[in-house]
């Protein structure tokens, strides 16, 4: 850790302790200045990168994902509300994992589930594009599923 005053990289801890946040406080001492600072040490959580089905790696797109969102709820009666708070499930699910790569298809499944209890006009069409139905028996057999409440 580095000396905020004078930049050296001797420094040395006099003190360390939690604090009520669960941080950890430490008072250092400069053995260039002899100066004192803190630092306080938290953990972050990071939201992880997420493996799409081709192998590549890309950042968790909150944008991106509400965009797809609207496109499955277009005209239905779903508040912008209620899809931002999707988002939030959906980021909130992933970082939980406390992994460093989620695949793409744990972020289409929570998306899933909250849309089935949404909407299953805007989950139908959301299966369409987002889960490959793309064939018209695939379609058939969802909305089956969905009309005998089998879920
Ligand atoms: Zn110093």
């Amino acid at each position: 850790m580095k000396c905020p005053y004078c930049s050296s990289e001797q420094t040395r801890v006099i003190d360390s302790r939690p604090d009520a946040q669960g941080n950890v406080r430490r008072r250092r001492e400069c053995e260039s200045c002899e100066r004192r600072f803190s630092t306080l040490e938290r953990a972050i959580l990071t939201t992880p990168l997420v493996i799409k089905r081709d192998g590549r790696r890309e950042e968790f797109d909150a944008h991106k994902l509400i965009s797809g969102l609207r496109i499955a709820c277009a005209r239905r009666p779903i508040s912008a509300e209620a899809l931002e708070r999707i988002v939030e499930r959906v980021e909130y699910a992933i970082r939980q994992t406390g992994r460093a790569e989620v695949p793409s298809h744990v972020i289409g499944d929570i998306v899933i589930d909250e849309l089935r209890q949404l909407d299953e006009v805007a989950y139908i069409r959301y299966a369409i594009v987002y889960l490959g139905l793309s064939d018209l028996e695939a379609i058939r057999n969802e909305i089956e599923r969905l009309r005998s409440g089998r879920h």
